[in-house]
């Protein structure tokens, strides 16, 4: 058995790791366009922004130990196509190759502005290490800093710049940070500290064009220019699906690789894991596309153990989020206010401001639930948090319960830990959840 992984992010890494558990006789291959595999990209805006000191610590495992475990990774290699006829694939400087089994991880890149001036230098695209390194060199130079549309990789990058102390401005068609994503009460907080570092915030303003010479030295929006000796993209994330595309491969609604639960895509040869597939959105059933890392290495091994021969079923996701904004966390699950309003969809809203540990423990911080309940199933549609700390465990526990079809009667009335120095007596979670409840019984 030969399992080919195109593609050396978590989803190629989780796919073959999870191949080689299940078949340890197989050939397992990762080609990738990169350098390095088993990093993490997320920390780069971190090491930008000096809370990390070095990319070395990005660094999870060696290319040796991808070798002990019988993992042979192609660095720096492009796959040019995929012949699903004869199960093969052609490779730049290998020729054809074949495969038993296709596993399909080509991932992400930024939605390309079509405008003039994309291919300056001086126009960073936050991803590979390698190029973030130099980057990293690049930033000890500059003075100001353009942040070109605020997807959640750009509000980390902002942060970043700001504790850098480079002057940046950000330039967004939307009306507030992550749009797409996040309700505007909810990311006021972020949106208030960046103000007081001075981050000039050009909401509802178009970038027209990118300036300079050979390197870019003035961004042209829809009211006037700004000065910028870096331009940080930041649009939205979009699949890296053209292999799949001449392959004739089935792409859904989203642009993403149509895959069923077990990662198999219109070929039964090939499996699609991670940011160039879609997956069913476990609330409303439709396909959703470009999700996190953990999904991606989910997603991969679950593809990997079905294309080695073994059974794994990947659930619809409930799209548990978190991240650090500004000094804020900032997470949910789901979606807000602003997509339930969007779609149409009929929803109730309990909100509180409770605390995250007793009130007069030290390092106590305030923390805003927001929940979303369908009036008809008392069933969880969403959930929104800002706060300044646990957010991530409140995140993961929403998207189970939300799973698991707990209804807001269950959280209103649900147990917590109350200890000083880790939790109040009251937990945010219930107290919103009862809000919700009495909206939902008429009794405010
Ligand atoms: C700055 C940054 C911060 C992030 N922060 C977080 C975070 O906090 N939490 C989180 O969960 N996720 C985070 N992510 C992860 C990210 O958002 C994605 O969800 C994740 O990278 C998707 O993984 P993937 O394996 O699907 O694709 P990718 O990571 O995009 O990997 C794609 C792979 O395919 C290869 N490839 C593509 N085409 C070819 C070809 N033709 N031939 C050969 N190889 C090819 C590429 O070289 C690459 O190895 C972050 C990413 C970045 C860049």
């Amino acid at each position: 058995m030969k399992i080919v992984m195109i593609g050396g992010g978590p989803g190629g890494l989780g796919a073959a790791g999870a191949a080689k558990g299940t078949d340890p006789k197989a050939e397992t291959i990762v080609y990738t366009q990169f350098e390095d595999v088993a990093y993490s990209p997320c920390g780069i805006p971190f090491v930008h922004g000096k809370e990390i000191d070095s990319f070395d610590r990005l660094f999870l495992a060696t290319k040796e130990q991808y070798m002990e475990q019988g993992i042979d990774v192609h660095y720096e290699t492009t796959v040019n196509a995929i012949d699903r006829a004869n199960k093969r694939i052609n490779v730049a400087g290998e020729g054809d190759i074949s495969y038993d089994k296709l596993i399909l991880c080509s991932g992400w890149r930024y939605k390309e502005l079509d405008i003039p001036g994309q291919d300056l230098d001086g126009i960073y695209r936050v991803k590979n290490i390698r190029s973030a390194m130099n980057w990293d060199k690049f930033l000890d130079n500059v003075k100001t800093a353009v942040v070109v549309e605020c997807g959640p990789i750009a509000v980390e990058m902002v942060s970043a710049m700001v504790h850098r102390g480079i002057k940046t401005t950000l330039v967004d068609p939307n009306p507030w940070p992550m749009a797409d994503v996040v309700d505007p009460d909810i990311i006021e907080p972020v949106r208030k500290d960046w103000e007081e570092a001075g981050v000039d915030m050009r909401w509802g303003e178009r970038v027209t064009a990118f300036r300079g010479d050979k390197t870019v030295t003035h961004v042209e929006t829809t009211f006037g220019d700004v000065q910028a000796d870096i331009v940080i993209l930041g649009t939205p994330k979009v699949p890296n699906n053209d292999l799949a595309t001449e392959a004739g491969l089935q792409i859904g609604s989203t642009g993403g690789i149509v895959i069923d639960s077990k990662g198999q895509t219109s070929d039964p040869n090939i499996y699609a894991a991670g940011d160039c597939a879609e997956i069913v959105h476990g609330v409303t059933n439709l396909p959703l596309q470009g999700l996190t890392g953990s999904h991606a290495y989910a997603q991969g091994k679950v593809a990997g153990v079905n294309a080695a021969g073994g059974e794994r079923i990947y659930q619809p996701v409930h799209v548990p989020w978190g991240m650090l904004a500004g000094e804020w966390m900032i997470g949910g699950f789901s979606f807000g206010e602003t997509t339930a309003t969007a779609v149409g969809m009929e929803y109730v809203c309990g909100k509180t401001t409770g605390i995250t540990r007793a009130r007069y423990y030290p390092g106590v911080r305030p923390i805003t639930v927001k929940l979303l309940v369908d009036p008809k199933t008392r069933g969880l549609l969403g959930a929104q948090m800002v706060g300044g700390e646990g957010v991530k465990e409140r995140a993961d526990f929403l998207g189970v319960a939300s799973r698991a079809g707990l209804t807001i009667d269950a959280l209103a009335t649900m147990e917590n830990v109350y200890s000083p120095a880790i939790g109040a007596l009251n937990e945010p979670i219930q107290i919103a959840a009862a809000d919700a409840v009495m909206k939902l019984d008429g009794k405010v």
